[in-house]
């Protein structure tokens, strides 16, 4: 037996069958999809952070220690 399934979605976060118009399914998945996206933008921003921290260093070092 096929039973049709319409149009659906998963949840981002458990994976299970949603509506379309929703991206996750319980309030559960939200608390814990908030604190994902809150996490990988404090990754993002430590990223950002390392990148200048060498871009300063690289000038740091070319200004001073370039000898010439
Ligand atoms: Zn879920």
């Amino acid at each position: 037996m096929v039973e049709k399934v319409g149009q659906h979605a998963h949840c981002h976060i458990c994976g299970k069958a949603i509506p379309i118009s929703e991206t996750l399914c319980s309030e559960e998945c939200k608390g814990k999809y908030q604190a994902m996206l809150k996490k990988r933008k404090i990754l993002t921003y430590i990223m950002y952070a390392s990148i200048l921290f060498v871009l300063a260093l690289l000038l740091a070092s070319s200004y001073s220690g370039g000898g010439v």
